[in-house]
């Protein structure tokens, strides 16, 4: 019900399409008034062609710029639905300065159902920052958000979860960037108001000039606030994990001073677990994986977390866990492959 009311009002003065050739993001924030526009980058490589959707809201009041990107990830559903919800949601009107959203990244990957890669070129959209503007599309996408998205940004948002493979707990996190304090506390700061438990740091050694890889990695070496959520798991929708990134959402905007009105209520804030140290576990030999764990399962040093067979069923190798910590994710299906990530154990130091 809700839902229809918010369709009917999307049908305002607000909304506008633009088809035609996009306009930059920097024109359209500098446009007068308060409302909300829906617009499209082309993208054309050789033969192949897609698109980066982008959607502008303006509020009444001057205000600083938050960025929402889903489904860089396009198999990653619990990001993708949230953002769909929060844009069926979102008035300028309840909104402090503007909103940038980019409500799936990687089109290709989502419309195709291609877990990590776009199938057009083959290329995990995540590992591609900066991209290139005469590359392959995956390539123009990770430039067009490098360039376009994230220098207007004053706050950058990347939404991931588990993709098809992945059996993952819920989790808020930024780089610990020391020579910057003062957008890793403001990173930090929003991670503990957003209502998810389990807030990790990662730390940051990049150089100036070292290819970033990761959206919110480039947004950090760019020197904007950057953090991610990671919510969702297994190729599936699963409603508790969509409520919780919108909540999160919602949480940021209230406390980055970017909403006027909220809509959904803080969940029950279960005491904050803070994670500073990962222990990433790699597959040994490509093979067949079980494991009894699931994310979010708490592991002890030496511990057996699971073993690997080849295809005639012979066990090859036990994985054993080199520390104490928490399954923030791991590989929740049989086929691995040597060097994926097989689990990455969260710990505090
Ligand atoms: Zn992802």
């Amino acid at each position: 019900m809700i839902k229809l009311i918010s369709k009917t009002a999307l049908l305002s003065v607000f909304v506008a399409f633009s088809m035609m050739k996009s306009q930059s993001v920097k024109e359209i924030l500098n446009q007068e008034g308060s409302f909300r526009k829906d617009t499209i980058f082309s993208i054309k490589s050789d033969s192949k062609e897609t698109y980066l959707p982008v959607t502008i809201i303006k509020g009444k009041e001057k205000g600083s710029v938050f960025t929402i990107v889903a489904g860089i990830h396009g198999y990653e559903y619990p990001p993708i639905v949230a953002v769909q919800e929060l844009l069926n949601e979102i008035r300028p009107e309840n909104i402090k300065g503007s909103l940038i959203i980019i409500p799936i990244a990687n089109v290709e990957s989502f419309q195709k159902r291609t877990p990590f890669i776009n199938p057009l070129d083959g290329k995990n959209l995540n590992t591609a920052f900066p991209g290139s503007s005469n590359g392959t599309p995956t390539d123009q996408i990770a430039h067009l958000i490098t360039k376009e998205i994230i220098p207007n940004s004053t706050i950058f948002l990347d939404i991931h979860g588990g993709d098809a493979s992945e059996d993952l707990l819920p989790f808020v996190c930024y780089y610990n960037r020391k020579d910057i304090p003062e957008n890793t506390k403001k990173a930090h700061d929003l991670s503990l108001k957003s209502g998810i438990q389990y807030v990790v740091s990662y730390s940051y050694t990049l150089t100036p000039t070292e290819p970033a890889k990761y959206a919110f990695k480039e947004a950090t070496q760019q020197g904007i606030t950057a953090l991610s959520i990671e919510a969702g798991k297994l190729g599936t929708v699963q409603k508790d994990n969509v409520d919780l990134i919108k909540t999160a959402v919602y949480n940021m905007l209230e406390n980055s001073g970017n909403s006027v009105k909220r809509k959904s209520k803080m969940v029950n804030q279960k005491s904050i677990v803070l994670l500073n140290q990962q222990d990433y576990i790699r597959v040994p030999e490509d093979g067949i994986f079980y494991s009894e764990l699931k994310s979010g399962d708490k592991v002890k040093k030496n511990q057996i977390l699971g073993y690997i067979t080849d295809k005639f069923g012979n066990k090859k190798h036990d994985i054993v866990s080199q520390t104490n910590g928490i399954i923030l994710y791991k590989v929740g299906t049989p086929p691995v492959n040597k060097g994926e990530t097989l689990f990455c154990i969260g710990y505090n130091e």
